[in-house]
């Protein structure tokens, strides 16, 4: 559909896509591009960076070209944007050379309004030399974060994508991304020459994510805890580090009987092309994946993220968390962390084959990791300051607002552990010195003799697990590093010294206990999650109210089979939140029908009739006029 006259920006996010207003600097980005000028946009998750281009592209004359690293989703990009009556194409290497074709000469025609790239492609001559023969209204260069060779989305196509400025230097480009640090901002500018660009930085605030951090123990069964307490039905994204833990931790799921798919660089292409659509078109199944998976899906409806292992930074962390809620409805990032993470990690950075400048940034961003994971400050906070940011007040909605933890004075304790390492030469991991601490009789202490030294036996006063936390807090705090060259065993630094001499403080946090509680947080809520029904409510928003429920899952039904007669994902035809506002207002009418959010004049011509009578049906069951509303 190209709009008759010129439309103006909001004209068309009402008319196309069916929104009241922006948000937040959608607008002035928006008319910064129209104008001609280039912009960068920093916006989280969810935020909605594609109107950002989207709608310059509708206005101004020609095709806006979005370059995009996600081959694996263009398909459903360029379907969402045929559910509104856009004219959009795709243009990468999984079409056969005869569609390709046809591409190009609806490119050269005219005949899109957005047409999404593959940079390879995108660079190659012949594309070039086609873009020449075409009107461009703009570039966009999407996951812009791509460009830093920092970061592990780097693509090289990325680099060269300058020379978009060079060769077309009056056409507006925008770059977008999610990721927030001021380190990948500034590679941005400078690889994409976007330093004339005008900088869009929003809030990366996610206010309906709930943050939690449990101590490892069983990882596997507290995961399974988790989801059972808060998640039955619901679809999520697990996070483990290797190929193996993926695999292991789907089939441990699918034992207990989830629906659990794995996901990671190792399998078959076809295998992962089918898991992702299995992901994005079921509303139940949950993805256990490395790091590998998740960039640009834009499933509005994940409920959850959860990392069974240690994320490398906090800005991966809080891009993979990003994943969940995007709809705007309360999401959980889950993840369960210890001891053994972090010398997993130390381990991966040292042994790798970077520059020694590098690792050290790889150890900086990680020990930031530890903070948050270490905080018993709100989590939010932590985050939000970490990507610069300032919150004034604690969030309310993390587990160390809901739970604050308790601290204790742990100098002694800290001085016996630092102790204990010094007299057994620096050599062992946490296990064996809580051993000898513990005074325990075993052969191996016996062997080495260190069941004659002073601090054999002179920890009785903690368990096992307290120990192991005191050790984890030491290592995170950096007053214990771990001995990489070797086998991993706790070494003394620099600043264990003040310690041992009795002239710093420390103060540890008390790990809520693993076990009991579990995932713990919402232990009295997950309770009362009986059956589906109560699920459900929970979910749509419409707790306790049976009518309303009904009448969710009645218009979630008629959007599944809708989708699926198309072979879509169901939040393509509509997002849970136009559902919920269907279910809240009740339309009567078409008419009345262009007032729900998420409804624009296309979408509503194809499918308001049904939902109209999904409505009516709904209404005749309970007995009251088709034209009744809830007060
Ligand atoms: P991002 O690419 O920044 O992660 P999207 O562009 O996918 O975000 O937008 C996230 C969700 O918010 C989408 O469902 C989108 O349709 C919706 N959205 C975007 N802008 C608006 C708006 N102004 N009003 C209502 N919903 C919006
Ligand atoms: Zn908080």
């Amino acid at each position: 559909m190209t709009p008759a006259a010129p439309a103006s920006p909001l004209d068309l996010l009402r008319r196309v896509f069916g929104y009241p207003d922006f948000r937040g600097a959608q607008e002035r980005i928006i008319d910064r591009v129209i104008a001609g000028g280039d912009a960068l946009v920093l916006m989280p998750t969810g935020g909605g960076k594609s109107l950002c281009f989207q709608i310059p592209a509708l206005v101004r004359p020609g095709t806006g070209i979005v370059v995009s690293p996600l081959i694996a989703l263009m398909q459903d990009q360029v379907d969402a944007l045929h559910q509104l009556g856009l004219r959009a194409a795709f243009l990468n290497s999984s079409l056969k050379a005869g569609e390709a074709r046809a591409v190009e000469q609806g490119l050269v025609a005219g005949q899109f309004d957005l047409l999404y790239v593959a940079p390879e492609r995108l660079l190659s001559e012949r594309f070039l030399a086609l873009l020449d023969q075409s009107r461009v209204a703009l570039f966009a260069i999407d996951e812009a974060h791509c460009v830093s060779q920092w970061g592990h989305d780097f693509r090289p196509d990325y680099i060269q994508l300058n020379l978009l400025h060079e060769r077309w230097p009056q056409i507006p480009r925008i770059a977008l991304t999610a990721t927030a640090d001021g380190l990948t901002r500034q590679e941005i500018v400078e690889r994409l020459g976007l330093a004339e660009a005008e900088q869009f930085v929003s809030s990366f605030n996610r206010p309906n994510i709930r943050y939690r951090v449990v101590q490892k123990d069983q990882p596997r069964r507290q995961l399974l805890h988790f989801l059972r307490q808060e998640h039955v039905g619901d679809s999520g994204i697990v996070y483990c580090l290797s190929r193996r833990g993926v695999e292991e931790t789907t089939d441990f799921l699918r034992a207990e009987g989830l629906r659990a798919l794995p996901y990671h660089a190792g399998l078959p292409a076809e295998t992962r092309r089918q898991n992702q659509a299995a992901f994005l078109r079921d509303d139940q199944v949950i993805m256990v994946a490395t790091i590998a998976f998740g960039m640009g899906i834009d499933k509005p409806d994940v409920r959850f993220v959860a990392h069974l292992d240690l994320p490398k930074s906090v800005e991966g962390y809080y891009q993979e968390t990003g994943r969940a809620g995007r709809d705007g409805l309360p999401a959980n990032a889950w993840l369960a962390y210890g001891l053994s993470d972090m010398v997993t990690l130390r381990h991966f950075i040292d042994s790798s084959e970077a520059e020694e400048r590098f690792k050290r940034v790889e150890h900086h961003r990680l020990n930031a990791m530890l903070g948050f994971c270490e905080t018993i400050a709100c989590r939010r906070q932590v985050l939000l300051n970490y990507f610069g940011e300032e919150q004034a007040r604690p969030c309310g909605n993390c587990d160390t607002c809901l739970e604050p933890v308790q601290t204790w004075d742990g100098t002694q304790a800290a001085r016996k552990a630092l102790s204990c390492i010094f007299r057994t030469g620096m050599r062992f991991g946490a296990n064996y010195l809580i051993e000898v601490l513990l005074g325990k009789d075993n052969p191996r202490i016996k062997s080495f003799g260190h069941d004659r030294v002073s601090t054999f036996g002179i920890g009785q006063e903690l368990s096992a697990d307290e120990w192991k936390s005191v050790y984890r807090q030491l290592v995170a705090a950096g007053l214990v590093t771990v001995d990489l060259a070797g086998h991993g065993g706790l070494q003394l630094t620099e600043q264990s010294r003040p310690v041992l001499r009795g002239e710093r403080e420390v103060r540890l946090r008390r790990d809520p206990s693993s076990r009991g509680r579990g995932a713990g947080g919402r232990a009295a809520e997950g309770r009362s999650t009986g059956g589906r029904q109560e699920r459900e409510r929970r979910k749509s928003g419409f707790e306790g109210d049976l009518e309303a429920t009904s009448l969710w899952e009645r218009l979630r039904a008629l959007r599944l089979a809708l989708a699926q007669e198309q072979n879509l994902p169901p939040y393509v035809i509509f997002g849970d939140i136009t559902l919920r506002e269907l279910v809240q207002y009740r339309p009567r009418n078409l008419e009345e029908m262009s007032c729900i959010s998420g409804i624009g004049a296309v979408k509503r011509e194809r499918y308001g009739e049904a939902f109209l009578a999904a409505l009516a049906a709904h209404a005749a069951e309970h007995g009251y006029p088709a034209n009744w509303r809830p007060a």
